[in-house]
């Protein structure tokens, strides 16, 4: 049985992944620092300042980050840029993109389809020449960056700032205790994986920079534009668009599915990201191998790994149904209605209002308040004036004032509207003791059978279109009689 098969009787969750130190922070591991040693304590463990700053930023980083990069640029200036490089720098930067987006991502760190050995080492390689770490590496902390999302254990968490999550946790060292565990004894068990990961900088040298100038000096005897447009600008850029999953794919968009954490979907952001920019959605499905679920949302990746299958390439393509995402997608609409519900105003709430006996109702009337009582909730006219305003005429509301309007409104003179009912729920003032559904309602209440009235996400209650407690189907026969 494989090592990491759990057996009956095993706990659920093996302790060994629950909040410890990332794997890095082990000395079996295959490290490729020599002088990293977990016991000491790390640089990022002391505060920042003048005399050690130097200490805290990781300079190999700098170089292959914004060093490589400066030194192409300068070169740019008196290295034509011919045609054949410039259409092979384009295709290199796709492949090198599809590198990391199919494979460092979609396949090693959430395995959302299987491929075969050649389609894996070809991705090994490009994914090296993108230049941004080995597949283990990267597979580990895209995997802590899921778990621990927006957290301190977050590699890249974006609530550090958006510099911090596109470039600053590269350029600054990291405690590699920091960083929340993840399991990824499966990539440890790959041997495309360790190989490219003990090799690393073979493949990073020969990937990046020796590969595309190769093809482009055999090619059409391109040597230099091949090095600084499809080697060293080539990889700036690849770096830049990629690193933008962890930036802007967590600041720009919307979040069709939950709004709980930063993830965010943009067709900007896929334009950039060769289709990783439905982050929203990878957060919340991150195994299908898809990111964009709608043809015509821009996703190179998912085209490329469709392709690869119908290749003979890549197999068993996971897919969440189609049933699981809209409800996501429904949960979320529900709680955006439930936002602006709250924001209006839908009257007191029944439960809060005073309770008035029929005789004092009436007797206020003869005082000059413009009271109505309609399904046993009495509604105060005067404070809006609205007898001036009502759209059925002054006469005719002032024909209900005093009584039980409860026929006259629903259909006994005029069949009111939904508006209507809504209106008139937002001058109620208090229930008349007996009145007629309020009194249903309270008593169900009160022996707990509430379970029928539906609440919205901050309790208070629904009222769906036409279903105002001042609706009354069957106008009793008494009303209106008063
Ligand atoms: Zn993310
Ligand atoms: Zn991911």
């Amino acid at each position: 049985m494989p090592s990491h098969q759990p057996a009956a009787g095993m706990m659920a969750v093996d302790p060994a992944y629950v909040s410890q130190p990332s794997p890095m922070a082990s000395k079996d591991e295959p490290n490729r620092s020599k002088s990293y040693d977990p016991k000491k304590p790390h640089i990022t463990d002391t505060p920042l300042t003048k005399a050690n700053w130097y200490k805290h930023v990781n300079w190999l980083n700098v170089f292959l980050i914004g060093g490589i990069p400066l030194m192409g640029l300068i070169q740019a200036f008196w290295t034509p840029l011919r045609l054949y490089t410039a259409i092979w720098a384009i295709a290199y930067y796709f492949a090198t993109g599809l590198g990391i987006t199919a494979g460092y991502h979609r396949l090693w760190a959430h395995t959302s389809y299987q491929a075969t050995t050649p389609l894996k080492i070809f991705l090994a390689a490009v994914g090296g020449g993108a230049v941004e770490g080995s597949i283990r590496w990267w597979a580990r902390d895209h995997r802590a960056h899921h778990r621990y999302t927006d957290t301190d254990k977050d590699p890249y968490s974006v609530r550090k700032g958006l510099l911090y999550s596109h470039l600053g946790w590269m350029i600054m060292k990291q405690n590699p205790k920091r960083i929340g565990r993840t399991d990824i004894s499966d990539l440890n068990d790959d041997p495309v994986v360790v190989w490219q990961h003990k090799n690393y900088l073979k493949v990073v040298f020969g990937m990046g920079l020796i590969f595309p100038t190769l093809v482009a000096g055999l090619g059409w005897g391109d040597w230099l534009g091949g090095f600084i447009y499809a080697g060293i600008l080539r990889i700036f850029f690849v770096q830049q668009a990629t690193f933008c999953v962890n930036s802007l794919a967590h600041w720009l968009g919307d979040q069709p599915f939950d709004d709980r954490n930063s993830p965010r979907d943009h067709v900007i952001t896929a334009i950039v990201t060769l289709g990783e920019g439905y982050h929203n959605f990878h957060h919340e499905f991150p195994s299908d191998y898809r990111n964009a679920i709608e043809w015509h949302q821009y996703d190179p990746t998912k085209w490329s790994i469709w392709t690869w299958k119908q290749l003979g390439l890549a197999y068993d393509l996971k897919q969440f149904r189609s049933n699981e995402i809209e409800k996501g997608r429904v949960q979320q609409l529900q709680k955006k209605i439930d936002r602006r519900r709250a924001e209006l105003d839908w009257g007191t709430p029944l439960e809060t209002l005073p309770v008035m006996e029929w005789d004092d109702y009436v007797e206020q009337c003869k005082n000059g308040r413009q009271l109505i009582s309609v399904a046993g909730i009495v509604h105060d006219l005067g404070e809006s004036n609205f007898v001036n305003d009502h759209p059925g005429g002054k006469a005719m509301i002032r024909s209900g004032i005093g009584k039980d309007a409860t026929a006259m409104f629903n259909g006994g003179v005029y069949f009111h509207s939904n508006a209507a009912h809504n209106l008139l729920s937002t001058m109620r003032v208090g229930v008349i003791r007996g009145g007629m559904e309020v009194e249903i309602w309270k008593k169900a209440q009160q022996e707990n059978k509430d379970a029928y009235i539906a609440k919205d996400s901050n309790g208070s209650r629904v009222v769906r279109a036409g279903f105002q407690p001042t609706k009354v189907f069957e106008p009793s026969a008494t009303a209106g009689a008063a």
